[in-house]
């Protein structure tokens, strides 16, 4: 006969199934089939309006925007007449513009402006979040939907007088809607574009099973990971916030542990990207420098010294949307900011320590773009 404890347990354990199911067959479900719209076949999907936005304040700052929903990046902050420069910042800021560099053949000034229609949903809440939360309410609101189409368009005309090479659909969490990967590469590839432009794909890592249930609804191609993965101007920057299960949640905003499954659920969908080859690029942010080394060390159980080899921690700057968000929350952004820049420091001189041990080379002595991951 089964004691309370043991029914007890069994509810727990059946609740947490349910939650996993709800998260990814119903949360992710709903926010994505409130964020497009099909008309005659054709996908729309809803982008984000910049207008007004404490986003569109600082976008304005470094680059501009198209209209009011569309905007461009420049990655690095160097001179652009000044190669050394570039090389430079790309280990010091970001090395986004190499991925590009290197698949087009092209060189880092051509490389470094990004063309960012973005997504307006997300199904998380990170307290640091760079976007408005009206932004990414998946409500239309001042929103509006465009087709795959309509936004390469505005990249062409845009290319007519600008130098961009890079396109990058970003969000919210654009893997709410797959689909604008497959059809965005497919509509550059029948433009001519492939060699043109380079597609850049990003992810909070939170939809893996979400994409399982697409596929086993036949809702989404059986070989949306393979698809992508085959094309040669396309890589993802793979989001880990946090670097265990409680850190992870804290820096998606979650506070209640039933979430902790979410912490396996990032490795999953980053696990269904390597094994498809796709060519996943893992950054860290708000790591938690007591548990670093056991996340690096999680990930080269799975894909072998390459993940070490591949995994850049990235600081993170405050700026401007956050302010109202952190208020309502009673959260001091200075306090806030403060331990995001201390447990950067430290993290970032842990892993000039523990990747050359766990690799035989310094950190980001090795281009990212010569590390393809495979499960080990
Ligand atoms: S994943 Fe986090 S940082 Fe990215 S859009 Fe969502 S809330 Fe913002």
């Amino acid at each position: 006969m089964l004691g309370w404890h043991d029914v007890y347990n069994i509810y727990c354990v059946y609740s947490v199934m349910n939650l996993e199911r709800y998260w990814s067959e119903k949360r992710n479900d709903s926010l994505s089939r409130k964020t497009f719209v099909e008309e005659k076949g054709v996908k729309k999907y809803l982008l984000a309006n910049f207008s007004g936005t404490a986003q569109s304040i600082d976008i304005g700052k470094s680059a501009y925007t198209v209209g009011d929903f569309y905007r461009t990046k420049d990655n690095l902050k160097a001179d652009p007449n000044d190669p050394g420069a570039l090389e430079r910042a790309v280990k010091e800021q970001f090395d986004m513009p190499q991925w590009a560099s290197v698949a087009l053949n092209r060189s880092l000034a051509e490389t470094n402006m990004t063309f960012m229609p973005q997504t307006k949903t997300c199904n998380v809440y990170c307290p640091w979040c760079f976007v408005d939360d009206f932004n990414k309410n998946g409500e239309k609101g001042a929103g509006e939907y465009f087709s795959v189409s309509e936004g390469i368009d505005a990249l062409e005309e845009l290319r007519k007088d600008k130098t961009i090479h890079v396109m990058r659909r970003s969000g919210g969490e654009p893997l709410l809607l797959p689909w604008q990967w497959t059809e965005n590469l497919r509509e550059l590839d029948k433009r001519g574009l492939s060699k043109e432009v380079y597609f850049q794909g990003e992810t909070n890592l939170m939809t893996g099973h979400f994409i399982d249930h697409l596929q086993s609804e036949g809702r989404l191609d059986k070989n949306f990971w393979n698809e992508v993965a085959a094309y040669d101007n396309f890589g993802v920057l793979c989001s880990f916030k946090g670097t265990d299960a409680e850190s992870h949640l804290g820096a998606i905003g979650f506070s209640n542990k039933k979430f902790s499954f979410l912490e396996e659920e990032r490795w999953h969908t980053f696990d269904s990207m390597v094994k498809a080859g796709v060519d996943a690029y893992p950054f860290v942010y708000d790591p938690n420098p007591a548990s670093l080394k056991g996340f690096l060390e999680k990930g080269m159980g799975k894909y072998g010294p390459d993940f070490a080899s591949k995994t850049w921690v990235f600081p993170l700057k405050m700026y401007g949307p956050e302010k109202i968000r952190l208020e309502r929350k009673g959260i001091s952004k200075a306090d806030l900011q403060a331990r995001l820049d201390e447990d950067f420091r430290i993290s970032d001189d842990m892993m000039h320590e523990l990747v050359p041990k766990m690799t035989g080379h310094e950190y980001k002595a090795v281009p990212r773009t010569d590390v393809q991951l495979k499960v080990a």
